[in-house]
């Protein structure tokens, strides 16, 4: 983007500007790390006008990294209660403990940074550029839709070399000069301009440099999702209590929304072995005896072309002294409920076929 076009984005950003809780009034003021990593991973998957309060809170009961690296797991869990994607809020957790026990501030390199629990390329960028001023890249939806269009790019980053050419544009971004400006401001950019439906071109900075403005096409970028066939690989979970019950839940999974099923979450090929973290979600990692790789099935659902991994993962107590967690899923995700099923009557209460494909191999 050229220096002209970046001077009307940092003109335009200091105009409008929301007053967010999380933003300094001083727009060239660097942020304070802590409170950037919590707002961005607040951020993803919510509205900003849901986590405003859920930060103002979280800010005041846990000012710091040391204080939140203090708190029980159920605390966090409780001002985190309603933002849903519960995983987040254990990450956030793991990490401050991380953090505090090394005795440091956040890390200021994407390599240390990315190797935290739930800390991805953009959390990365976002805490590198915004509170450290460096020119770091940041790409979410936001960009993605706006460099689509400036550029009338026809395609989505789903795939390698695609995801390449939009990181690519966001990489020319942060050579600038005041890139966390630049970052920031097309952050709000396509947050309150450049919107899903009907962008405000007229009152766009970048009007001037937009193709798809220009050429009166904005409709056709970014190009929608792919109806066609999806792949889609997961990991399934049979739990099995020493009571031998498997657990069965309802709400808060891929696939299913509307009955019991095994806990499944993607993950990709080739998994590390052991425990994924996303299964505690649902169990206490201290509670677990054994975990046994399964093999792997193939499914189709809907558009979803589905190959699952299949974790028998067997704990040491019964069934009734392993809802700890489960009660805390439930209370992040309202209409999570769990139920535990005598296993051999697994295959008849959990009449799916995903769900027998997975017992088969668990048992067979
Ligand atoms: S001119 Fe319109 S389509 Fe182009 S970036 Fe601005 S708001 Fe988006």
């Amino acid at each position: 983007m050229d220096n002209v076009s970046l001077k009307r984005l940092r003109e335009w950003f200091k105009k409008n500007a929301a007053a967010l809780p999380w933003r300094p009034v001083d727009l060239d003021a660097p942020r304070e790390p802590y409170a950037v990593w919590i707002s961005e991973t607040m951020l993803q998957q919510t509205q900003v006008s849901t986590v405003r309060d859920y930060f103002v809170k979280w800010m005041k009961r846990f000012p710091d990294i040391g204080t939140l690296a203090a708190a029980t797991e159920e605390e966090v869990f409780k001002y985190w209660q309603g933002l849903g994607y519960y995983s987040r809020a254990r990450n956030i957790l793991k990490t401050a403990k991380t953090v505090a026990a090394a005795g440091r501030e956040m890390p200021r390199t994407r390599k240390e940074l990315e190797a935290l629990p739930g800390i991805g390329a953009y959390t990365a960028g976002a805490i590198l550029s915004l509170a450290y001023h460096q020119r770091e890249a940041i790409l979410d939806g936001n960009l993605v839709r706006i460099f689509s269009r400036l550029y009338a790019l026809d395609f989505l980053p789903t795939d390698k070399a695609p995801a390449e050419t939009y990181w690519n544009y966001a990489r020319e971004i942060a050579t600038s000069p005041k890139a966390y400006m630049h970052n920031e401001a097309l952050m709000e950019l396509g947050r309150t301009v450049c919107k899903v439906k009907n962008p405000d071109c007229s009152h766009c900075p970048l009007h001037g440099i937009c193709r798809a403005a220009l050429e009166n096409r904005t409709a056709e970028f970014p190009p929608p999702k792919s109806h066609t066939q999806k792949d889609w690989h997961g990991t399934v979970l049979v739990i099995e209590s020493s009571d031998r019950k498997i657990l069965a839940v309802h709400g808060g999974q891929k696939f299913f929304k509307n009955q019991f099923t095994l806990p499944h979450f993607e993950s990709p090929r080739n998994a590390t072995a052991g425990l994924p973290a996303a299964a505690e979600d649902y169990i206490d990692a201290d509670s677990v005896c054994s975990v046994e790789s399964r093999g792997s099935f193939r499914h189709g659902i809907t558009i979803h072309k589905i190959e699952c991994d299949v974790l028998l993962i067997r704990l040491g107590t019964s069934a009734a002294n392993a809802t700890r967690h489960l009660a805390m899923q439930r209370g992040a995700h309202p209409k999570f409920e769990f139920k535990w099923i005598e296993a051999n009557t697994a295959q008849e209460a959990l009449a799916n076929s995903f769900s027998l494909k997975a017992l088969g191999k668990a048992f067979g």
